[in-house]
């Protein structure tokens, strides 16, 4: 068992880099388990099935609901659907693996009540101005997008005070540094 074994939640806006802080965090400490989310987004160039989400249809996303396979699940920006597996994260975390959600803010929420001992980190840009230039230097997006994103990000930013622990990410080296000091890695 790590001294570290538990649940941690990571959410925060769009684009601030949680993606990028995740993986880090892996890179320096491959025992920890990041879950992967089941979404009925298409993927993007370059993301493959079962390693950075299980992309499904919605009759697929519907019966996982009705079959109570999901922690939390939720509608992000408004389009597409995003879940938790959940027993993948219950296997991982009966067997004392440290285990990371990346989750949006309603999904965070949820878990307040699925896995109430779960930690919850926020992780915030430095300000405003930075967080619109990383969604449009990212360049997924349309601009119809990018501005639903940002919709999105302000309600985020205006509830980081639920959770156990903000960092802003400034840069990842040191966001991660702070996670893994708040996790006990
Ligand atoms: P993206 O489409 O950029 O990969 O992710 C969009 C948002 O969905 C991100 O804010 C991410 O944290 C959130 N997200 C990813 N997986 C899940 C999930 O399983 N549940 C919830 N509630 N949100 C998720």
């Amino acid at each position: 068992m790590d001294d570290a074994a538990g649940a941690y939640v990571i959410s925060g806006p769009t684009a601030v880099g949680k993606g990028t802080v995740v993986a880090a965090l892996k890179k320096r400490y491959p025992q920890v388990y990041v879950s992967v989310s089941v979404t009925t987004r298409p993927p993007r160039s370059g993301e493959i099935d079962g390693v950075h989400y299980f992309f499904v249809d919605d009759p697929t996303f519907d019966h996982l609901i009705a079959a109570d396979g999901l922690l939390e699940w939720a509608v992000v920006h408004g389009v597409h659907r995003y879940g938790t597996p959940r027993q993948a994260v219950q296997e991982k975390l009966a067997a004392g693996i440290p285990t990371i959600l990346e989750i949006d803010l309603q999904g965070a929420r949820q878990v307040r009540t699925s896995l109430p001992d779960a930690r919850q980190i926020f992780i915030a840009p430095p300000d405003w101005a930075e967080l619109v230039r990383r969604l449009h230097f990212r360049g997924t997006e349309t601009e119809e997008e990018m501005s639903r994103r940002l919709a999105t990000a302000r309600q985020e930013l205006a509830a980081e005070g639920e959770f156990d622990c903000i960092i802003a990410n400034v840069t990842v080296e040191k966001t991660v540094d702070e996670l893994v000091k708040f996790i006990g890695l």
